[in-house]
């Protein structure tokens, strides 16, 4: 089943937007390939209200999420999705600002100094003009486009678990862990209005980008199939519009990752008994349909993929690449028929 994608999305900067009874937005003017047009950020209530990932650290931003409240209104909470920067890194403000406490899962994972995929490349697959381009295309593109920031300083003043509650005035929220996009990612469901805020686990516009080690892969079906059994009636991610039809779109995704796990398997079982196979041999032919750009983006997706196999014992890594640990052993879809 393709992924129908839900982009129809206007930001309208500056303006509050009443999403429903309890929920109003105000999207931060940040927009970049990681945030869509921009960050969502959510208050929750009327009267003592919380506000979920206040997003960037701009000034104005932060006296935009001050003006969403009305006469007599205050922050009494702030909820935090993950800690990604475009999420938290205007946390000490409206903190400062409100006297507000945070609740969140807790501190970013360990954070690498070298990645595994650092010396990628794929220039035997380009022409020299290609490599030229993309090469530059890359070196000029600011750091902070090229991954999500991690934001290491973040701890939360109430460390929260899955299934804990936390109640405010007139709302109730349900903490549910979905690691995978980051290990310490949760959702918020707020049970008056069935709905719950995915944050970057579950968007409309575009699937999760799974960045290893904190990001995994193996986590996120796990936590993707943990939606499944929710009766939300809508999801409201932290970029893009609010996805109506949350199962539909969540099983749309497995099966899109399911896909490519097969195409992963379904590649290392062609292989010969002394064969290896190199991610940067992989992409090429998965995403043969794709963008070029896009290739190293994709080679993090791949990399993602084989350490969910690993962790199931289905692959290993080798000197020179990948192989099946059980050669015999085909891809699910195979298996299914
Ligand atoms: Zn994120």
């Amino acid at each position: 089943m393709a992924i129908e994608f839900y982009k129809d999305f206007d930001p309208a900067y500056g303006e509050v937007i009443e999403v429903s009874p309890l929920v109003r937005r105000l999207v931060a003017k940040n927009p970049n390939p990681f945030t869509y047009t921009g960050t969502g950020v959510y208050m929750v209530g009327r009267g003592d209200v919380a506000v979920i990932d206040p997003g960037p650290s701009m000034d104005d931003h932060m006296d935009g999420i001050e003006a969403m409240l009305e006469p007599g209104e205050r922050i009494t909470h702030i909820l935090v999705t993950h800690t990604h920067t475009d999420h938290t890194a205007g946390v000490p403000k409206l903190k400062a600002r409100t006297g507000a406490p945070t609740f969140g899962f807790g501190p970013h994972g360990p954070v690498p100094d070298e990645h595994p995929l650092d010396g990628l490349s794929f220039d035997e697959y380009f022409t020299e003009e290609e490599s030229a381009e993309f090469t530059k295309a890359w070196e000029d593109t600011p750091d902070e486009l090229k991954r999500e920031g991690p934001d290491t300083d973040f701890v939360p003043d109430e460390a929260v678990v899955d299934g804990d509650v936390i109640i405010g005035d007139g709302w109730t929220v349900d903490v549910v862990h979905t690691p995978g996009h980051t290990s310490n990612h949760v959702c918020f469901g707020l049970r008056e209005e069935s709905t719950l805020f995915t944050g970057d686990h579950v968007m409309g516009w575009a699937t999760s980008v799974i960045s290893p080690p904190d990001g995994d892969l193996f986590d996120y079906m796990n936590s993707l199939r943990k939606l499944l059994d929710r009766t939300d009636e809508r999801f409201i991610p932290t970029h893009g519009p609010v996805i109506t039809s949350p199962h539909t779109h969540v099983q749309a995704f497995l099966d899109h990752r399911q896909g490519r796990e097969n195409q992963i398997v379904d590649t290392l079982s062609s292989l010969g008994s002394d064969e290896q196979i190199a991610i940067k041999d992989l992409v090429p032919s998965m995403y043969a349909d794709v963008d070029k750009r896009l290739w190293r983006a994709a080679a993090n997706s791949v990399y993602a993929h084989l350490l969910g196999l690993e962790r199931q014992g289905r692959v290993e890594q080798q000197e020179d690449g990948w192989v099946l640990v059980d050669p015999s052993a085909a891809s699910s879809s195979q298996r299914d028929v």
